[in-house]
């Protein structure tokens, strides 16, 4: 299939494409890496009759310290040079460690840490991860600036916070406090599939060894990144020992996720998934916690 017609423009920066989305308002869509979007309109489900290439501005792709320990991220950045990134690796290692699982090779060439963000995709590595590490998305439309947090962003399945005319510019993601560690787990039928189930964690502990604080978002589970509050509650406080993982487990698939069957896996086969994964990555967090 190809996509029906479309009206294209290819402006050289923010300005000029903010302009074209004010103008077109619901009929127009920017294009990043087309890795979604192209797809979409080739199976009609998406039909804008204009597209904005944000491929020739190269203001919007960029890797750089926010001056906190936490990094500043250009919309139009690949995968690919997230996932090669040094500053990236060494202060932001659970987005380090996401990259691979992001499609093929040639997906993460072209597809963007924007794009993805912006398709806002419940079974997305970086949507997930983004709520997990607490980041803030700066947004610019014509007349308007705003920064959004990424717990606010994501409203429903492929659906996010911006409204029509705004582009989605820049990504903040802090780094961890001291004594913190991460991990993503999840499980595809073939690598590089997206994840039929997968957690995104992070914790850190206080000078005791005590959970301080605590962060368990899942993908693939819900129309949305879904946080589990409720194991996060009984982590905090805590000595993290094998008995309080296996309870948060317990607890996350349980009663903090609702997770629904389709064509790849029942829901309770999911719920299963969750809590496995989830005492795989709150063990695996702990322990990088300790060491750091
Ligand atoms: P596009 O496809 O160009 O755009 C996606 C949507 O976002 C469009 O609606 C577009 O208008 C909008 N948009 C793009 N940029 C902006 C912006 N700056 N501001 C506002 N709106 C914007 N992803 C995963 O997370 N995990 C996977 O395992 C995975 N596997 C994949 C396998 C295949 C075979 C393919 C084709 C894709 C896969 N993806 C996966 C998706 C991939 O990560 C895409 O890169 C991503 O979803 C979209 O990024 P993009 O830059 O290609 O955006």
């Amino acid at each position: 299939m190809k996509p029906p017609p479309f009206e294209y423009y290819a402006p050289t920066t923010v300005e000029e494409t903010l302009t074209h989305l004010a103008n077109h308002g619901y009929d127009a869509k920017p294009l990043a890496g087309g890795q979604s979007l192209i797809p979409m309109m080739n199976f009609r489900l998406a039909q804008p009759s204009v597209l904005v290439d944000l491929n020739n501005i190269t203001d919007l792709s960029y890797i750089r310290p926010d001056g906190n320990g936490g990094v500043f991220i250009g919309a139009m950045t690949r995968h690919k040079k997230v996932g090669s990134d040094p500053l990236i690796a060494k202060q932001i290692p659970l987005v380090h460690e996401a990259i691979p699982n992001i499609g093929t090779p040639q997906v993460r060439t072209r597809g963007t840490f924007g794009g993805s963000l912006s398709h806002a995709d419940p079974s997305a590595e970086l949507v997930t991860v983004s709520v997990t590490l607490n980041g803030r998305f700066r947004v610019r439309s014509q007349k308007n600036e705003r920064w959004i947090p990424a717990g606010e962003f994501f409203i429903g399945s492929f659906t996010s916070a911006l409204e029509p005319e705004e582009l989605l510019v820049e990504i903040n993601l802090p780094c961890l406090p001291e004594r913190s560690g991460w991990s993503l787990m999840e499980v595809a039928r073939r690598h590089n599939d997206f994840a039929l189930v997968g957690v995104a964690a992070t914790v850190t502990l206080d000078k005791k060894g005590n959970c301080e604080s605590a962060s368990i978002v899942f993908l693939s589970v819900g129309d949305r990144p879904m946080q589990a509050h409720q194991a996060v509650g009984l982590l905090k406080g805590q000595k993290p020992t094998a008995e309080l993982i296996l309870a948060a487990a317990e607890k996350a698939s349980s009663v903090d996720i609702d997770p629904g069957s389709d064509i790849h896996a029942t829901a309770e086969f999911r719920r299963h998934l969750a809590n496995v994964l989830t005492r795989r990555a709150l063990d695996e967090a702990f322990n990088r916690a300790r060491e750091n």
